[in-house]
């Protein structure tokens, strides 16, 4: 089984994350950059497959040179080999410009049976990636899987979202996007680490792909960011005395709000 795992390197939650005034992208290099951890939970999805079974794991991401760092932690996880889609030209791609890359980057994997990918990354967060890859292959797409099973050349997963939970089957190649419950993701092995940094790296710039410059990047996107402001800094909120009166307070400024 040849399982192909997208994973994104983004700012660190914690760390400040701004946009660029020259662009308005994200100014990807003033903050720290992690692996996304939904797309540790999709590695480790694809592990337990291979675990149980005979599966051969390639890692893949869209981005700079500074994305490196999130390959070798996925490499370490246990994954077999990686492609990095890696060229200027991509710099401020929109997410369907990204999955017009992804799409033909998986086409140089070879047989694909099964693409796992996060179903929504910390920083762009469209949430639409597996959906427009799904649909740029012509294979189905199982998202938000909170239980996946992949036996006689389908994929079942349980599908959560704040509608409910909801079984969905189909049949491979197919592109699955994890959920935060799907498993807990194994840390990287002192071996594991030492193991990554000789496991194959194939990097490729949008030539490789049959794609020209003007496809990608913020030439190539729909979306183009006009303007943008720093979030507001949040107001301390109304404080409220209780003199016997608290409940009667709280209820008037909730009116006044509209929230009752
Ligand atoms: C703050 C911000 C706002 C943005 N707003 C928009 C917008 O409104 N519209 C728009 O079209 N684009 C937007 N983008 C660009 C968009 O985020 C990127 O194109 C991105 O690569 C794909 O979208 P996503 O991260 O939202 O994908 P999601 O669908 O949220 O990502 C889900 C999963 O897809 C996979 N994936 C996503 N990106 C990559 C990648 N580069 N390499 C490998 N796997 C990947 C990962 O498994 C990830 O967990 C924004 C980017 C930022 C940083």
């Amino acid at each position: 089984m040849n399982i192909v795992v997208l994973i994104k390197q983004v700012p660190d939650t914690w760390s400040e994350r701004t946009l660029s005034d020259s662009d308005k992208t994200l100014d990807r290099a003033s903050s720290d950059a992690v692996l996304d951890e939904i797309n540790e939970r999709a590695v480790e999805e694809a592990l337990k497959i291979k675990e149980a079974g005979d599966a051969e794991v390639t890692i893949l991401t869209v981005g700079p040179d500074r994305a490196t760092d999130a390959i070798r932690k996925a490499l370490s996880m246990g994954a077999d080999k990686a492609v990095h889609v890696n060229d200027e030209a991509l710099h401020g791609s929109d997410a369907v410009t990204t999955a017009k890359v992804l799409a033909k980057a998986v086409g140089t994997v070879g047989d694909v049976d099964l693409v796992l990918a996060g179903n929504e990354a910390t920083d762009g967060r469209s949430g639409a990636m597996a959906g427009m890859l799904g649909e740029l292959l012509g294979w189905p797409s199982l998202t938000h899987a909170n239980a996946l099973t992949v036996e006689n050349g389908t994929a079942s997963v349980k599908r959560e979202t704040d509608e409910g939970t909801c079984d969905v089957t189909a049949s491979l190649p197919a592109v699955v996007s994890v959920g935060e419950k799907i498993n807990e993701p194994r840390y990287p092995s002192f071996k594991g680490i030492m193991a990554a940094k000789k496991k194959p790296v194939s990097a490729l710039g949008i030539s490789d792909l049959g794609l020209e410059a003007g496809e990608v990047g913020l030439a190539g996107s729909l979306v183009q960011v006009d303007s943008f402001a720093p979030r507001p800094p949040k107001s301390g909120g109304q404080k409220v005395e209780d003199e016997g009166d608290g409940g009667q307070k709280i209820a008037e400024f909730l009116v006044g709000q509209k929230l009752i």
